[in-house]
């Protein structure tokens, strides 16, 4: 049987930083991907919607951006699947990961740790999880004690300390965080000192 929504009724189509409208819904999208991933593992969140070795892919309905997904081409790995709460259960990130499949003959694998939804997702789709590499962990771990002692300088509400500083400032600065991510990608590309992938 065809589907008469193959996507979900979303339109697949790569990210184009030169559009201001799809910079902006993905730092949005983001923000509210790190939002959400920090409230239910009380993390810092892991994954990134660009960047030098990324391909990005956006979905829309009716015009608006409503998720995008990220997948690194050096390890055929999907790094980031994010569809906006309204938009899911209607196999938007099916079609995606569908679609890169169709376009790169390498098997797709999805980089670690995978939440419970993705990994709902993966599986149904027999992808597997892949174990990242020593010094992505090292790069990792760096970053997220980092981000922390950032945190906990700033925080005026004398909570938590500088491991785990309070998750109010934790939030906030999640939020100015998928700005710089985004905006460091896109100014970099758009000076010419970054390929696109
Ligand atoms: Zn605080």
């Amino acid at each position: 049987m065809i589907s008469p929504n193959p996507s979900g009724g979303a339109v697949l189509r790569p990210l184009d930083v030169l559009r201001t409208d799809d910079v902006n819904s993905v730092i949005t999208l983001f923000g509210h991907y790190l939002s959400e991933e920090f409230e239910r593992t009380k993390e810092w969140p892991d994954g990134t919607p660009v960047g030098a070795t990324l391909f990005t892919t956006v979905m829309e309905v009716e015009g608006d951006v409503i998720g995008f997904a990220s997948v690194d081409v050096a390890l055929n790995a999907v790094e980031l699947v994010y569809v906006a709460p309204a938009y899911r259960r209607r196999g938007i990130a099916s079609a995606v990961l569908g679609e890169w499949r169709r376009q790169c003959p390498r098997a797709l694998c999805a980089k670690a740790p995978v939440s419970p939804t993705g990994r709902r997702l993966m599986d149904s789709l027999g992808i597997p999880e892949a174990p990242r590499s020593a010094e992505d962990l090292t790069e990792i771990e760096r970053a997220h004690t980092e981000a922390y002692a950032y945190v906990a300088a700033q925080c005026g509400h004398k909570r938590g300390h500088p491991g785990r500083p309070c998750k109010r400032c934790c939030q906030k600065h999640l939020e100015r965080a998928s700005v710089s991510a985004v905006m460091m990608y896109v100014n970099a590309v758009r000076a010419g000192k970054l390929a696109l992938t």
